[in-house]
C-alpha cells in the first residue's frame, strides 16, 4: 500500500539482493520509484528486480561491488543510462564481523571498513556528482546499525564493525553539511536487532565464543529490546521510504534508530 509519492523517481539500493535492501527496494518500487538493485550476489540482485517487475514495477540489476570506485561510478553510470537519472541513493550494503577490537587482525579490519565505510563514500561521491549535475537536489540514506552509536560491548562483540559504522554516522553528517546548499539531504537509519542472515551469522559466531546453544544469544538479546519482538527488514524499510520522500524535506544530517526502543538516543 503506498503511501509517499515517489513517481517518475529514480533509486539506488547497495546491498539489494536479500534482507534489510530487499525490503527497501521492494518497498521505494511499491512507492513509485524505479529501483536499481545493486549486489554482489548478481542472482539475489536479478531476483529482487524480477519480483519488482511482476508486481508492475521498474527495476534493474547490477553487480556491483561497493568498496571498488570503479564499481561505484559505473553503477550511477549504467543507472542513468537506462533510467535517465539518480535522485535516491540507500547506501545499505555491509558486512558483519564478530570479535573484540583487542583482537582484530588488519585483515578483518580493512574488508570491513572497506565494504561497510569506504563503500558509503565511494557511492555517495558517484551518487550525488549526478544529483549535482541534475540540479533537482536528491537524497542519500544510509544504513548504520546501534552499533553506530553505542559500543555493542563484549557479549556479542563487533568491534570492527561498531568502529566501521560509527564512520558512517560521522560520514553522514559530514556530507549532510557538504551537499546542503544543493538540496540534496543525507540521513542515516540505525537498525538495532533485525532478522536477516546477518543476525543469524553474529548469533552462530558469539554462540561459539560462548559454547552456549546456536540461538540462545540472539534469544537472550531480543529478550532486552523494549518493544519485545526482534525488528523486520520491513521495519527499517519504513523509515527509509519516509526519509527519501517530500515529507522529509527540512530533515538532513541526522540518525533515526529502529531499534524497538533498544537504545535511547
Ligand atoms: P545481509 O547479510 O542479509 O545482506 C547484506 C547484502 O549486502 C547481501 O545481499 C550482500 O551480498 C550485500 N553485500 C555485501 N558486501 C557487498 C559489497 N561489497 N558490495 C555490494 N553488496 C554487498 O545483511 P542485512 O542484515 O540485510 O544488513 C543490511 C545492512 O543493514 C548492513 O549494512 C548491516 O550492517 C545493516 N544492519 C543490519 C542489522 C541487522 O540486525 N541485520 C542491524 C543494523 C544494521
Amino acid at each position: 500500500m503506498p503511501t509517499y509519492e515517489l513517481d517518475g523517481q529514480v533509486a539506488i539500493v547497495t546491498g539489494g539482493a536479500r534482507g534489510i535492501g530487499r525490503a527497501i527496494a521492494l518497498r521505494l518500487a511499491c512507492e513509485g520509484a524505479a529501483v536499481v538493485v545493486a549486489d554482489l550476489d548478481e542472482k539475489g540482485a536479478g531476483q529482487v528486480a524480477e519480483e519488482i517487475q511482476a508486481e508492475g514495477g521498474q527495476a534493474m540489476a547490477m553487480k556491483v561491488d561497493v568498496a571498488r570506485r570503479k564499481d561505484a561510478e559505473e553503477m550511477v553510470r549504467k543507472a542513468v543510462a537506462r533510467l535517465g537519472r539518480v535522485d535516491i541513493l540507500v547506501n545499505n550494503a555491509g558486512i558483519g564481523a564478530v570479535g573484540l577490537l583487542m583482537e582484530a587482525d588488519e585483515e578483518t579490519w580493512d574488508k570491513v571498513m572497506n565494504v561497510n565505510a569506504k563503500g558509503v563514500l565511494l557511492c555517495s561521491q558517484a551518487a550525488a556528482r549526478q544529483m549535482i549535475a541534475q540540479g533537482a537536489g536528491g537524497r542519500i540514506i544510509n544504513n548504520a546499525s546501534s552499533s553506530g552509536k553505542i559500543a555493542p560491548g563484549k557479549y556479542v562483540p563487533q568491534g570492527v564493525y561498531a568502529a566501521s559504522k560509527h564512520a558512517v554516522v560521522g560520514l553522514t553528517k559530514q556530507l549532510a553539511m557538504e551537499l546542503a546548499e544543493y538540496q540534496i539531504l543525507v540521513n542515516c537509519v540505525c537498525p538495532g536487532i533485525i532478522d536477516t542472515h546477518m543476525w543469524d551469522m553474529i548469533d552462530r559466531e558469539s554462540a561459539r565464543l560462548h559454547g552456549v546453544p546456536v540461538g540462545s544469544v540472539k534469544a537472550r538479546v531480543v529478550a532486552g529490546i523494549p518493544l519485545g519482538r526482534i525488528g523486520q527488514p520491513e521495519d527499517v524499510a519504513k523509515m527509509v521510504v519516509f526519509l527519501a520522500s517530500s515529507d522529509a524535506s527540512y530533515v538532513t544530517g541526522q540518525t533515526f534508530n529502529v531499534c524497538g526502543g533498544k537504545i535511547p538516543y
